[in-house]
């Protein structure tokens, strides 16, 4: 495959940017590779600057749960730049779009736009610590919430890929109040709020971690979170920056029938637009200012077009039938994908539309079996499939995502091509 006008651009970019990227995993550095440079996205096709196409299977991070492009989209983010790009004052989008969320959310009472995971994540906390006056917050190993300094402790997603559990430039006093336990583990929980119970704040999971890879929340997980959070006055926060609007048109806690106080979205919501929210109970989201004394603001915030991107975005996802479809076509090619590598010592990890293919020879449930898994093998296959003109995640640590547009001669050729790696 000829790379040769990417190459050039990396070594462009390289001069002007740290790494060449503006996110560390695009380097494709842990997985031996350099970056790819995309002029073009269409469905599930990325054409790069040197015109090799490839089928997509991270869907800019699970995005584009409909495919890149879609019609009804693009059609009227490009009418809606024609009356201008960014007011600072309210439009009704941002309205239309809160109604979307609140009607599908169970959790989402009311919502505020962000421009990011990150934003929408930190604002969270801060409300979660200004409502319950307490600081402590728990997370869990290998889930990652964004790049705020009290959240980047044993952290996955890049983070991961990195080999680091933290990261330099955060002072030991930024993290104080944040601790990390191990994902399914309800007995480490229960022991940690019999001790500080009364101080915790908030639980911060995400319901189906995606950022390890995806690993499965064991049965009565999210129940023991949500149990133990209203027992101890805690707030439970489910970060669905990936599952929302992914897992169901409510989310993971739809489809688990668990009702968080607070909820992150990012991703689909922004419908491929730098869009993001939070949101959760009235009482809880009036703290926030001009109603409370939680401070919260944005520039950029329910940006027009972004907002138009995400209600189109979701409205496709409303017809009848879009879950049900993308989900059977998921299950089939999964479990097939499944049988094919069960004497090859790869473990598929997924549920509805999102999956992992780990290298290794034992189940995957928390990020300590994640960390046994073969990166040199992983990289070894993304390799493989790049040269085959697949691009799934890159990395072992991420999801990857079926959208509405793949087809079953694309599913089948992911199949085709897992079974005759050798790696
Ligand atoms: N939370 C989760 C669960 C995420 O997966 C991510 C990013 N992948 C974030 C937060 C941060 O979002 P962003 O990259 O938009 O800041």
């Amino acid at each position: 495959m000829n790379r040769q006008e990417s190459i050039k651009a990396y070594e462009q970019a390289i001069k002007y940017i740290p790494g060449g990227v503006n996110s560390p995993v695009r380097t494709l550095k842990s997985v031996g590779e350099s970056p790819l440079f995309i002029k073009k996205a269409e469905g599930v096709t990325l054409t790069d600057i040197d015109n090799n196409t490839f089928t997509d299977y991270c869907l800019s991070w699970g995005v584009f749960i409909q495919g890149h492009t879609h019609p009804k989209v693009q059609d009227a983010v490009y009418k809606s730049i024609a009356n201008g790009t960014s007011y600072g004052i309210p439009s009704i989008q941002e309205t239309v779009l809160a109604r979307l969320v609140n009607k599908h959310v169970p959790s989402m009472e009311k919502v505020r736009f962000v421009n990011s995971g990150t934003e929408a994540v930190m604002s969270a906390i801060r409300l979660a610590r200004g409502f319950t006056k307490r600081n402590i917050i728990i997370k869990f190993d290998g889930c990652y919430h964004g790049h705020a300094d009290h959240l980047l402790v044993s952290a996955g997603s890049g983070v991961a890929s990195l080999g680091g559990s933290s990261s330099a430039g955060v002072p030991d006093s930024f993290t104080r109040y944040t601790i990390s336990l191990p994902f399914n583990d309800t007995e480490s929980l229960r022991k940690l709020f019999s001790e500080k119970g009364y101080d915790i704040a908030a639980i911060i999971v995400e319901p189906v971690p995606a950022n390890m890879g995806v690993v499965i929340p064991k049965d009565n997980f999210l129940k023991f979170l949500r149990e133990i959070t209203l027992q101890y006055r805690s707030l439970l926060i489910f970060d669905e920056v990936i599952t929302g609007f992914r897992l169901s048109i409510g989310g993971a806690q739809k489809r688990f029938g668990i009702t968080p106080d607070l909820t992150t979205l990012g991703k689909i919501v922004g419908g491929g637009f730098p869009a993001a929210a939070f949101g959760g109970r009235e009482e809880i989201m009036n703290m926030l200012a001009p109603c409370g004394p939680v401070y919260q603001a944005g520039t950029l915030s329910g940006n027009p077009i972004a907002m138009t991107a995400g209600i189109n975005a979701i409205e496709i996802l409303e017809d009848s039938g879009f879950y049900q479809d993308l989900e059977e076509k998921s299950e089939a090619f999964l479990s097939a994908l499944q049988a094919e590598t069960l004497s090859k010592d790869i473990q598929i990890n997924f549920i509805g539309s999102m999956f992992t293919l780990f290298f290794s020879d034992s189940e995957v449930q928390s990020f300590t079996d994640v960390k046994k898994c073969n990166t040199e093998r992983f990289a070894r296959f993304f390799r493989y499939m790049l040269a085959a003109n697949i691009y799934i995640s890159p990395s072992q640590f991420e999801s990857n995502f079926i959208s509405s547009a793949h087809s079953d001669l694309h599913l089948e050729r992911f199949i085709d091509l897992t079974r005759k790696f050798s790696g």
